[in-house]
């Protein structure tokens, strides 16, 4: 006999759920605590298990429909077997008494709702699950309801747009074409740093001998379904995290293409219209593509792809030496790929600190990458399944190549509306005005700082200034990382552009100097301290080092006080700690580090 599956009760206030996404499709054998599908609460996103195993013989109420509590949603039953009469009309059965569910919600989604129900519930960084509110057609609300604030684009810029604008009293809808979270969330921040620590515990693993721990053998492999599924995970957490927060701020989401209109309404897939009285447009960036032979080879891969393939390429191609290329060629690196650098300018991360260049340099080579830096790519050529890369510096063969070249921004929400546009990015003044009355644009599409970080700031000012506020967003102390080991933290000037405008006193101190970091055997890296000499402004530091982007919050904070170097060598920083290193420095260009021995 078929079994219901209901919309579940998940909490005492909850009336209604909505339908999110069917993760099994009509006729697929399902087991027993298998995730079903994924509702949507008054609060948060939720997978439902299956309370049986058998077959998905019926699914009744499709993604984005609403349905009131303990209403039959679908039927699981013995293959071939057809659901209850009236089934077909997606009437509910009877239904199931409360206290005998057919399915069970999933029991961290459940502790995900308490936590958004007591405003526990933290935006991670950077972080996406499609609150998707239901379409038009099944809504209780009309559309032509108006809202104070639409954003389109739920990433870090279009999420915290949508909230800080609840936060402030408005009513906003927001529209996101695919999971909320965007890049940072799904293909970008958390997916790679993810991977990175998975490097991490590789090169722990293989440098535990010199610490006297002797594992026996350090070979081991890699269950790649496990570590896309880890990665996944973290993801589904973090992204379920914004959802629930975006509907516990009462944010109306809509899954689909937002576009403005003409009359600057934001048409959904081209059917609903939603009218507002401002609009944030925070649609983010894509990877950019080369206009070279061969680039169309599904052998080359961007950092969308990259993250889920099953199989680690022998030999990698990364094109690209900048922040993105360094941390992927970290990543296959550790899983076991040869990796090439190819680079067109003359050194890696060529918009940081010459000497953290120098350092990622040696960084790299120590890790057994070859770098062609100064190399112009100029043709890819594929022959039996593997990729000829031709440079005017040398040929190489690789199996994969990673395509690391920079971003564009997506300009897919721009519709019907002209916008004045900056190297192809949205142009916008201080306060993330464009150039069109009562809309605002934040985040990657603006191309003003490509960090989740900045993002998260430049989608708070938009939204406080379409809810009438006036405030500007100063991205001068935005610190840049790079989660390398040891890794990387800049902020500020680069000792170059300092020297160009000021008279600079530059302060260093090695990590081979540090306690904590000879303790931990992390001694490679420096942190160097730029420092105005008429004022003692510090106008840039850059770390090479363990928790280097933990450590350049400090110096970004510091620094967004104005505070002196002289005031900032006299904090008392815990001991052992890596940030001492950056007291130190910070000592050293007043010619005072008391951990350095006298100059001559
Ligand atoms: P996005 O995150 O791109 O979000 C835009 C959203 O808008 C997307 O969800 C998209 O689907 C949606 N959208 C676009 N057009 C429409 C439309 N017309 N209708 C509806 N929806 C639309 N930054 C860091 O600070 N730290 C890092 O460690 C870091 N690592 C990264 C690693 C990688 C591999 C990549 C690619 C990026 C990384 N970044 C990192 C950059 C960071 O991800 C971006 O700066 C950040 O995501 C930008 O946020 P955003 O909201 O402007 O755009």
């Amino acid at each position: 006999m078929a079994t219901a599956i209901i919309m579940p009760k998940a909490g005492m206030a909850m009336e209604e759920g909505t339908v999110v996404k069917w993760l099994k499709a009509e006729g697929d054998s399902v087991q027993q605590g298998e995730p079903l599908l994924e509702i949507l609460t008054d609060k948060v996103n939720m997978e439902i298990e299956a309370q049986v195993s058998g077959t998905l013989i019926r699914i009744l109420k499709q993604e984005g429909e609403v349905v009131p509590v303990t209403q039959v949603i679908g039927y699981i039953g013995a293959a071939g077997e057809s659901a209850p009469q009236g089934a077909a009309t997606a009437q509910p059965t009877t239904p199931a008494p409360q206290s005998a569910p057919a399915v069970q919600p999933h029991a961290g989604a459940a502790i995900l709702a308490e936590a958004a129900a007591e405003g526990k519930a933290e935006p991670q960084s950077g972080q996406a699950a499609p609150a998707v509110q239901p379409p038009a057609a099944h809504t209780s609300a009309p559309d032509s309801d108006l809202f104070d604030v639409a954003v389109i684009g739920g990433g870090p810029a279009g999420y915290v747009a949508a909230i800080k604008a609840a936060q402030l009293g408005g009513k906003v809808a927001l529209v996101e074409k695919d999971i909320v979270g965007g890049t940072c969330l799904n293909r970008g921040c958390i997916p790679t740093k993810t991977y990175l620590k998975n490097a991490e515990v590789i090169d722990t693993i293989r440098r535990a001998d010199q610490r006297g721990i002797l594992l026996g053998s350090t070979d081991f492999k890699l269950d790649m379904e496990k570590i896309i599924s880890v990665k996944n995970g973290v993801v589904k957490t973090l992204t379920g995290g914004v959802s629930g927060l975006l509907k516990s701020y009462g944010v109306r989401t809509y899954k689909g293409v937002g576009r403005i209109t003409k009359d600057k309404k934001v048409s959904v897939d081209g059917k609903e219209l939603i009218a507002a009285k401002k609009i944030v447009l925070a649609g983010g960036s894509k990877p950019s593509r080369l206009n070279i032979p061969g680039m169309e080879s599904s052998l080359v891969l961007t950092s969308d792809e990259i993250l889920d393939l099953k199989e680690v390429p022998a030999e990698l191609a990364v094109i690209g030496g900048g922040v993105i290329g360094i941390e992927m060629a970290t990543v296959f690196g550790a899983y076991g790929s040869k990796v090439t650098i190819i680079e067109m300018e003359s050194r890696l991360v060529p918009f940081m600190d010459k000497e953290i260049s120098a350092e990622m340099e040696k960084y790299a080579k120590e890790k057994g990458f070859r770098v062609m830096t100064s190399a112009k790519l100029e043709k890819i050529e594929e022959t039996g399944g593997k990729l000829k890369i031709i440079t005017d510096k040398g040929e190489l063969q690789a199996d994969k190549a990673l395509l690391s070249v920079g971003r564009v921004a997506d300009l897919e929400a721009l519709g019907d509306i002209e916008f004045a546009l900056e190297r192809g990015k949205i142009k916008v003044n201080d306060r993330m005005e464009t150039s069109v009355e009562g809309i605002y644009a934040a985040g990657d599409i603006t191309g003003r700082l490509m960090l989740a970080h900045a993002a998260f700031k430049m989608g708070e000012v938009a939204a406080a200034n379409a809810m009438g506020r006036n405030e500007k967003a100063n991205l001068a102390y935005t610190p840049s990382c790079v989660y390398t080991m040891p890794e990387v933290g800049s902020v500020g000037l680069t000792e170059e552009a300092a020297a160009a405008k000021y008279e600079i006193s530059v302060g260093r101190y090695l990590f081979g100097a540090n306690g904590r970091a000879l303790a931990s055997g992390e001694k490679s890296g420096f942190v160097k301290v730029i420092i105005d000499k008429k004022y003692g402004e510090i106008l840039g530091v850059h770390i090479v080092g363990p928790a280097a982007a933990e450590t350049v919050n400090e110096a970004a904070a510091l620094m967004s006080t104005e505070i002196t170097a002289h005031e900032v060598s006299e904090i008392i920083h815990g001991h052992p700690t890596f940030s001492e290193a950056f007291m130190e420095a910070v000592a050293d260009s007043l010619k005072k580090s008391i951990h350095k021995p006298k100059a001559d």
